[in-house]
């Protein structure tokens, strides 16, 4: 039996990951990395192999990918430290063998650091990189910015409002559902001939927030308008409405990436591998704000 290890697996692309794969055959054969198995009684009640492992710990990492043919590797969460954490699950899946990695990483226009994301590209680009030179069967998911964050963008009171208020000019992106992320991971666990492949993982169809304010518009009946301030008007407009500093910088620095198209890459790959049309960013927002 193939056994495939999922990392992240108690986040939620791990997860969903873990969830489609059962749907689809069963927990027999996955193991889920957990860091503390403590957190873990979810996994274990669905029947997975729970093994110990941290990204921070070379040592651990080694002794859980042994006789791995499928490692899905979710990137780090921790943007600040998770260079190092990528060389190690890197290192550690060589050393132990591993049959074939699977790597989360992400859509971009940009490597060097001109990007406006930068200090997020930086760890996905080596983890490409030394995942390429340590020879293993890999393949690489360019996934795309998540929908899941448009929502948090734009703030639960867009309906009440009517506002989109963001720095993001008019540029697109290809905003693609996290579970139709995890459903693509599935196939590619399950399925055969990705060896040595890089993926874009996104919806076919890329929008600007002038085409989320019309969505918007259209389901909930009411006026939504968006407004593209300059990245210094909109810091100081939310530094004055009490929004944390590190939040802002993060905030102007993707809006920044969508205004120069920095995720503007639609693809028809993502529905090849889930055999169906990946939610649409109009029915996701309809279920997010229940509208
Ligand atoms: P999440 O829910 O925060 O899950 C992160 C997972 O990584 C958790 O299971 C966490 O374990 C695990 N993890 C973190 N540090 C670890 C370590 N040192 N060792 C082992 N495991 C560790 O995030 P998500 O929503 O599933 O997203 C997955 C990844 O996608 C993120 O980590 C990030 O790199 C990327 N991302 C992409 C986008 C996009 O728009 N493309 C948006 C957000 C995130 P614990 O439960 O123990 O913390």
């Amino acid at each position: 039996m193939i056994k495939v290890l999922i990392t992240g697996a108690t986040g939620q692309l791990g997860g969903a990951v873990i969830d489609e794969l059962i749907a689809k055959k069963g927990p027999a054969g996955i193991s889920a990395l957990v860091r503390d198995l403590s957190k873990a009684g979810k996994l274990k009640e669905k029947g997975l192999d729970l093994i110990q492992g941290d990204y921070n710990d070379y040592n651990s990492l080694v002794s859980a990918f042994k006789s791995i043919d499928k490692l899905y590797f979710v990137s780090g969460s921790d943007v600040l430290n998770r260079s190092k954490q990528h060389e190690n699950v890197v290192r550690a899946a060589r050393a132990a063998n591993v049959g074939h990695i699977i790597y989360t990483s992400f859509q971009r226009k940009t490597d060097d650091s001109s990007s406006p994301i930068a200090f997020v590209a930086s760890a996905h680009i080596l983890a490409e990189k030394l995942i390429k030179e340590s020879a293993l069967p890999y393949t690489i998911l360019k996934h795309a910015l998540y929908a899941d964050i448009v929502p948090s963008f734009m703030g639960d009171n867009v309906i009440k409002t009517g506002a989109i208020y963001l720095p993001a000019g008019s540029g697109k992106a290809a905003f693609t559902s996290r579970t139709d992320m995890a459903h693509a991971g599935a196939a590619v666990i399950s399925g055969n001939g990705h060896e040595n492949k890089t993926y874009e993982i996104s919806v076919n169809k890329s929008y600007s927030f002038s085409d989320v304010a019309a969505i918007l518009t259209g389901l909930s009946g009411k006026q939504i308008s968006y407004t593209a301030p300059d990245a210094y008007t909109f810091s100081k407009a939310m530094s004055q409405a009490g929004v944390p500093e590190a939040g802002i910088q993060v905030m102007v620095s993707f809006c920044k990436a969508i205004a120069r198209g920095e995720f503007d890459f639609p693809d028809s790959t993502l529905e090849k591998l889930i055999g169906r049309k990946p939610e649409s960013l109009s029915d996701f927002l309809k279920k997010t704000y229940k509208l």
